[in-house]
């Protein structure tokens, strides 16, 4: 099923002494559960894709729904997980947890009760007392992509999220994550600059121009969608992939 449809999305940023057009005429299609990439040059306008579809401004001309209703009726529709994790350094992990659901003015017991569950599902209670800083990089990116589901959304929109992390523990945290969002049926926008992560993750990739982004081609990734990500990498067809994107991204 068509969970998201955006229909001719453009945007347009205003200042006084200039206007900056970041996107021209997006139009793509997301089906429920999917895994869906977004790459393309520094500047085309990624970040500003996902901060519409998060609502934090509306978009210059075009039409977005999800599950057929205009963006603008729906609430918590979709949750944006930051570039950098964004924890908060004086908060313990469990109220780093919970920020959603009292900026959202949803806590109570029960939302509660249901955070904790998915630290304990995660391997994160253990560690509910404890600052962000005593965690690691991978288990920090896990308590990010947990206060992003606590809210419950349908689409979670992740913005670079392994970009802060070193090779190695990038590709695990990949895996980690990926299972995690699989297990709680998540729909997936992924903005990523590395190819090899976009296609051992997604089912498609959205390939956008330079600015002003506008859709170049969409490329659909027919690798053994039971295998982990990393077990993908390893895949017949992997290295074709890669290269068909890199030459999109050429040119
Ligand atoms: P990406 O995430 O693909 O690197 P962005 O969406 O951050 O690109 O930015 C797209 C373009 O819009 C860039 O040229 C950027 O400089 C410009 N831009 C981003 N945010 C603003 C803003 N608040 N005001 C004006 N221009 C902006
Ligand atoms: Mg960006």
């Amino acid at each position: 099923m068509e969970i998201l449809k955006l229909s001719n999305v453009s945007l347009t940023y205003h200042s006084i002494k200039s206007e900056t057009v970041a996107l021209k005429d997006i139009s793509f299609t997301v089906k429920d559960g999917e895994f869906v990439g977004i790459v393309g040059p520094s500047g085309c306008g990624k970040t500003t894709l996902l901060a519409i579809l998060s609502k934090i401004m509306p978009p210059s001309s075009g039409e977005i729904r999800i599950k057929g209703l205009p963006l603008e009726q729906t609430s918590n529709k979709t949750a944006l997980m930051p570039q950098r994790d964004q924890l908060f350094e004086w908060r313990s992990v469990e109220r780093n947890v919970t920020l959603g659901l009292e900026l959202q003015r949803k806590k109570n017991k029960n939302t509660v009760a249901e955070a904790l569950n998915l630290l304990k599902k995660y391997g994160l209670y253990d560690f509910r007392k404890k600052k962000p800083s005593e965690l690691s990089g991978g288990m920090r990116q896990r308590a990010a992509l947990i206060r992003t589901l606590v809210t419950k959304p349908d689409i979670l929109l992740l913005d670079e999220p392994f970009s802060a992390l070193d090779y190695q523990t990038r590709i695990k945290v990949a895996d980690d994550v990926y299972s995690i969002i699989k297990q709680e049926k998540k729909t997936v926008l992924l903005v990523t600059h590395d190819l090899a992560e976009a296609i051992s993750l997604c089912d498609k990739i959205i390939v956008l121009t330079k600015r002003p982004g506008r859709i170049k081609t969409i490329i659909d990734i027919d690798i053994d969608k039971s295998k982990s990500p990393l077990k993908r990498r390893e895949s017949n067809g992997f290295a074709c992939y890669f290269d068909k994107l890199w030459n999109e991204l050429e040119d």
